[in-house]
């Protein structure tokens, strides 16, 4: 048996995470190999003689702050672990120089700063093969190595702990269950209380009648089917009453994924960003969507005539005008734009989305791994031609763990990734290494990984790039039956 995720914990007090996790459904877990658990003590990593790990705020202030050596060498022997039991994994030792196929782990800084932790992000997280957690202790943490080593800040909450165990603990525990095995009826997990932002329907147990109260008579019928219409119907009504924020949530994406699902390849964008639990959105209804894609920053917009086009614009808040980056689906709302917005520099491109669930990807013989900082320059070299990414959407790109390389002899020959909204993308074949089927390799190679994570592989064709577009299609990716234009 595999195990489900492999947990690691940057801490000053490992005792207090690998304790508090030792019992109950998640000591089972890690007994029987469904998660595993790493703590790891930063203090062990100072190079200070006296074992500190804390020091003085520059420029004054309250308390004290974890200083940046010890946990970045933490953090780097926790990745040099990794890579060696993905290395491991991988069998032979020819393979070994193939290693990290899985990308770089995610390194999440809990913190009172950080995006709020919720369902959505638990089921997402649980897709990840490692999970490094870094807790902070005292005032913090010193901001460079959190911009070196950090690829998500994770909230609990609107409150000030003393340290990170506990919110490491709190998420550990809301992940682990969404793995596979780790609960004893897996399906118990799936109709709980935020799946799909909707608290539980009332639940009862025996006996039938307690204190002259019995139970709803529908649960007692044997009809599957109204009891599960009956239980949605519970939850709608709940959610509406005790928690109307989350249901004017649930009914807005509701309503959006019923108009864009109306022409699915077109608006794959969109649905994916909804899927992925990514997306705010902003206004939903049978004739128009506006959403923003929080990684990418990118607003979406699709409308059914200039006039709902026009009342979605407005809704785009004031303060984010000045640097607006639009995703539109209807020519029309170019031209809006330029009016409304004056933003003229827009790209035509033609989406095109693989709706097959298994991957055309059979364990290739090619090396192909995710590429690493150092690679940023030659990767920049490549492809600044295009104008469109600069150095560091790149480099954003490379240390988020998105972007992989095919290598022949050792040597980049190929590389590929996933944009922030998680199109697919960035895709060249250097000069020396064209005409040998590399671009299409690691484009099969890219759609396994976007499934493997429960995503829809898609990507995003400038208009007329006649040899990408055949490629999509002999990789048997369906074309929209119209384009999409991004306005920057
Ligand atoms: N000075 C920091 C600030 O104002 O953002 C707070 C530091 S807090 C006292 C110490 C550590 O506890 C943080 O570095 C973080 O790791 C953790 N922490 C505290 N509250 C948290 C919360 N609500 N969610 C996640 N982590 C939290």
């Amino acid at each position: 048996m595999s195990c489900g995720i492999h947990f690691h914990i940057l801490t000053l007090f490992p005792e207090m995470v690998s304790e508090g996790l030792a019992s109950s459904i998640l000591g089972r877990a890690i007994q029987n190999g469904h998660i595993s658990l790493e703590t790891v003590n930063i203090r062990d990593y100072t190079v200070n003689k006296h074992k500190k790990v804390d020091d003085y705020p520059y420029g004054g202030g309250a308390g004290m702050l974890m200083q940046a050596q010890p946990v970045y060498d933490a953090c780097m022997a926790v990745e040099e672990r990794i890579r060696a039991r993905r290395a491991g994994q991988m069998g032979s030792a020819g393979e070994a120089a193939c290693i990290d196929m899985a990308g770089r782990a995610r390194v999440i800084y809990v913190t009172p700063q950080g995006r709020h932790f919720n369902q959505s992000m638990a089921e997402e997280l649980a897709k990840e093969e490692d999970l490094i957690f870094l807790c902070g202790h005292y005032e913090g943490i010193d901001e460079r190595v959190l911009e070196t080593v950090v690829t998500d800040q994770v909230s609990i909450g609107d409150y000030v702990l003393t340290g990170g165990e506990l919110p490491a603990m709190v998420m550990i525990d809301a992940i682990s269950r969404m793995v596979p095995g780790v609960l004893k009826n897996e399906e118990s997990a799936e109709f709980e209380s935020f799946h799909d932002n909707l608290l539980e329907y009332p639940q009862y147990t025996r006996p039938e009648i307690w204190r002259g109260m019995s139970v709803p008579k529908i649960l007692l019928s044997g009809d599957h089917a109204k009891i599960e219409a009956w239980r949605l119907e519970q939850s709608e009504e709940r959610t509406r009453r005790v928690r109307p924020d989350l249901y004017e949530i649930y009914s807005r994406k509701e309503r959006a994924l019923g108009y864009l699902m109306r022409d699915k390849l077109g608006h794959m964008d969109m649905i994916e960003a909804i899927r992925r639990g990514q997306a705010h959105i902003q206004y939903a209804d049978e004739e128009g969507v506006l959403l923003k894609d929080e990684p990418s920053g990118a607003w979406m917009v699709s409308a059914v005539d200039v006039d709902m086009g026009e009342r979605l614009l407005s809704l785009i808040p004031r303060k984010e005008r000045d640097h607006l980056l639009l995703v539109v689906h209807q020519k029309f709302l170019v031209e809006s734009i330029a009016r409304r917005f004056g933003k003229t520099y827009v790209n035509v491109c033609r989406q095109a989305v693989y709706t097959r669930k298994t991957a055309p990807w059979q364990e290739e013989d090619f090396c192909i791994h995710t590429i690493q900082e150092e690679e940023v320059d030659a990767v920049y070299h490549h492809y600044a031609y295009h104008g469109v990414h600069s150095r560091e959407d790149l480099a954003q790109r490379i240390r988020a763990g998105e972007m992989y390389g095919l290598y022949e002899d050792g040597q980049l020959a190929a590389f590929g990734g996933f944009h922030p909204e998680g199109s697919m993308g960035m895709l060249e074949v250097l000069p020396a290494y064209r005409r040998k089927g590399y671009g299409a390799a690691l484009e099969r190679y890219l759609i396994a990984r976007a499934l493997e994570k429960g995503r829809t592989p898609f990507c995003q064709v400038f208009e007329g790039n006649e040899p990408s577009l055949n490629l999509q299609k002999k990789l048997g990716l369906r074309l929209a039956s119209s384009p999409l234009y991004w306005i920057s």
